[in-house]
């Protein structure tokens, strides 16, 4: 049953060519694309070619010859089209720690009379220590409100906030939120509205320029399988670029960078939101990597993330009943990503036990089991092969040796 609904809705999917565009290894069900993001095939040529004949024959003509300096808003602007900003509003480059410090700084700077910056409690950690470092530099008081009671308190208290940072998607139980009404609420309170698309870049439609989104950065590495490393982006609207004042005021940022000018001044438009000189071997198989969305519509992205994810919670549901797991994700769709996590008290040893075995996820502490779900090169076939391997691991005990019982550094 579960086996023809997995055929046919595979044999549905108007993404499945897309798969051909990753290299993915045989043997492995990869569920930990929003960790880091499967090889896409274009990359390693794209990557042959930077080192061997950019780097080694054309050397620092290539800075101009071969398009360097232009790279970071360039790829900006291709990845632009996956989160609605239309040309001339991303800059790629440095990481989403930096990105974020960055464009965080530059929002509160807007609102320099007010001193509350919000952000979630259920934020990725570096989200939230940059959040309370900026607090101590700017003297803001950081409050911890959840993204579901964001919007009321800025209804009651928003006048003395500064800036809302959230994020979509919950990094963890994969729970999203409705970015365009909270980004309503930030403006309606006069607050300025950042947004860290680090989950849902790639993974699901982001209309940043039709909700009017203020500020948001976001990672490469992830939905967007730009490699491990690979440089964040970060999003300014226009209307906010003549007054864009970031902390970090590197050169390239600078108006002419080349006139090696004893001071600072910020260059047109978004390039003044470049830092300085990036990572360009990531970032050329960053700009490769995204070649793997060409033609790709991000409703069909969607659709097929609802899909799996729902599939997903299908099988769970049918073959893990009564076996220890809960659903951390919600059910609804129209509030969940493009992960799904369950919660077992046993979580690492079963993770690792189905890592042994092929299927790659991850793990949470305390208790998570984190399984992403990458349209481009995710089949339902995947899914269901998945929640079969965690059911026969969990009913036979096979998590239970010591091999799966301790942890390694990353998990
Ligand atoms: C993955 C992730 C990061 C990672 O930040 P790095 O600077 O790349 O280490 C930050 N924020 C969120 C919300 C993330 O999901």
């Amino acid at each position: 049953m579960l086996t023809e609904r997995a055929t046919a809705l595979d044999a549905a999917d108007p993404l499945a060519h897309v798969r051909d565009r990753f290299l993915l290894p045989d043997g492995v069900t990869y569920l930990d694309g929003n960790s880091l993001g499967a090889l896409p095939a274009a990359v390693p040529a794209v990557i042959e070619d930077a080192v061997r004949r950019q780097w080694g024959t054309d050397l620092i003509r290539s800075w101009n010859g071969n398009g360097w300096w232009e790279a970071p808003l360039r790829t900006g602007d291709t990845l632009g089209r996956l989160i609605g900003a239309a040309p001339g509003q991303v800059v790629v480059g440095d990481s989403t720690s930096v990105q974020l410090f960055n464009t965080l700084v530059a929002a509160a700077r807007l609102r320099p009379d007010r001193r509350l910056l919000l952000t979630d409690p259920d934020h990725f950690p570096t989200d939230q220590y940059i959040a309370d470092s900026v607090g101590r530099m700017l003297d803001l008081e950081v409050r911890r409100v959840p993204a579901r009671e964001a919007a009321a308190v800025l209804a009651a208290e928003g006048a003395n906030v500064a800036v809302a940072a959230y994020a979509p998607v919950d990094y963890r139980t994969g729970e999203l939120y409705d970015m365009a009404a909270l980004t309503e609420a930030a403006h309606a309170a006069g607050a300025v509205m950042h947004w860290d698309l680090c989950h849902a870049a790639g993974a699901l439609p982001v209309e940043l320029d039709a909700i009017a989104a203020d500020f948001a950065v976001g990672c490469g590495y992830k939905y967007l399988s730009g490699g491990p490393g690979a440089p964040a982006f970060a999003y300014v609207a226009q209307r906010h670029q003549q007054d864009f004042d970031q902390p970090i005021t590197g050169w390239h940022g600078h108006a002419e960078p080349f006139a090696m000018s004893g001071t600072y001044t910020p260059g047109p438009g978004i390039s003044r939101a470049r830092i300085s000189t990036p990572p360009l071997l990531s970032l050329l198989a960053l700009e490769a990597a995204l070649t793997a969305f060409d033609g790709v519509e991000m409703k069909d992205v969607r659709a097929k993330g609802i899909s799996l994810t729902g599939f997903f919670q299908e099988c769970v549901d049918t073959l893990l009943d009564g076996l220890g797991f809960t659903m951390a994700t919600p059910r609804d769709p129209a509030h969940r990503g493009s992960q799904v996590a369950l919660r077992h008290a046993e979580a690492y040893p079963l993770v690792a036990a189905l890592t042994a075995r092929g299927v790659i996820g991850d793990m949470r502490a305390p208790d998570l089991l984190r399984f992403g779900f990458n349209p481009l090169y995710v089949s339902h076939a995947d899914v269901l092969h998945a929640v079969r391997e965690l059911h026969d691991i969990v009913t036979s005990g096979a998590h239970r040796t010591p091999e799966f019982t301790q942890r390694p550094t990353v998990t």
